[in-house]
């Protein structure tokens, strides 16, 4: 198929790069000339507007930071919704606020464009693999015609209903994730200052009722998983900064359906302060050194 991909970044790039293996026929755009080229030395080719690339795909994939780029990228008078022909199917798999998904997706419509949100789970190393999870909101029809596609770059999709519910699916589960890991990194922290091996320690916790995602794949005690972020100094993982942003989404989302959450709201109160101390781009399982951190000074 004729496939255009605008934002071609850590997650983009490789989803991407799938489409090209599957054979599909890729054009990309971004604003760093690096990214284009990355994906043109090995076989996309590149549109110098978004305007070109909306004219001439029949999908149109996007991966872009948050609400704003998406709104510039789908809106502006330069944008897709401008160019796109009708009956062009558009994908949005950033992770974004689910009323400007719905607002996209009515203004795509309105013009005679099925528009899916698809946010996606399981990170860099999914979306290298092939592995990624798609949340996808939108008319059944059109996440019918766009399965293939997904099935590209990942395992699983989901149909999670209207427009927006994607991404609604997508914001709780990392407000979740971002308060179980506040609260094993309080847990292995109290373990080890009470004297007990952190291995130990884990290892009970992840046969006990305390076991969850945070604890058993993405332990944040350092040596506790030699695979996880912890065990090479929080690099490499899903940073702090990109973890506060799903937050204040989650959050804004929450104060519009006047829905109290609470430990959400401590949660990113911490990851702020752990931004603020420099930590932005280390991986999110970093905050257990905010702990850490104070504790030395008392
Ligand atoms: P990134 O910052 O690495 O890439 C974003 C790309 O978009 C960049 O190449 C940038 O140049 C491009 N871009 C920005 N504005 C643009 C514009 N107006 N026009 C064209 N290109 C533009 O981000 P990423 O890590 O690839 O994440 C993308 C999305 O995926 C985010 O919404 C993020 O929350 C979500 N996500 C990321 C991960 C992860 O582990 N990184 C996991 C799941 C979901």
């Amino acid at each position: 198929m004729k496939i255009g991909f605008v934002g071609l970044g850590n997650m983009g790039n490789p989803m991407a790069l799938n489409l090209l293996k599957a054979g599909h026929n890729l054009t990309v755009y971004d604003l760093s000339a690096d990214a284009v080229a990355k994906l043109v030395a090995v076989g996309a080719a590149a549109s110098n507007t978004l305007a070109e690339l909306g004219a001439d795909n029949e999908i149109v994939i996007t991966m872009l930071p948050s609400s704003p780029q998406v709104k510039e990228v789908y809106l502006s008078a330069n944008g897709l919704l401008a160019s796109v022909k009708p009956n062009v199917l558009l994908i949005d798999c950033s992770t974004i606020d689910p009323k400007i998904a719905q607002d996209t997706a009515a203004a795509a419509k309105a013009q005679g464009n099925a528009m899916l949100d698809a946010p996606v789970s399981g990170g860099v190393m999914g979306a290298a693999a092939g592995t990624l999870t798609f949340m996808v909101g939108g008319d059944l029809a059109a996440f019918d015609r766009a399965k293939p596609i997904f099935a590209n770059m990942g395992k699983n999709m989901v149909h999670c209903g209207k427009s927006g519910n994607g991404q609604a699916v997508k914001i709780c589960n990392n407000m979740l994730l971002a308060s179980s890991m506040v609260a094993v990194s309080e847990a292995m922290n109290l373990g080890v200052a009470l004297g007990i091996d952190p291995i130990l320690l884990a290892s009970i916790i992840n046969t006990s009722s305390g076991r969850c995602w945070s604890s058993d794949t993405y332990n944040p005690y350092p040596g506790v998983l030699e695979n996880a972020p912890s065990s090479r100094n929080y690099t490499n993982g899903f940073a702090v900064d990109f973890m506060l942003k799903d937050m204040g989404l989650a959050l804004d989302a929450a104060a519009r359906a006047k829905q109290p959450v609470m430990m959400a709201d401590l949660a990113k109160q911490l990851y702020q302060t752990w931004s603020e101390q420099g930590a932005g781009m280390k991986d999110f399982s970093s905050i257990i050194q905010l702990y850490q951190a104070s504790k030395n000074l008392n």
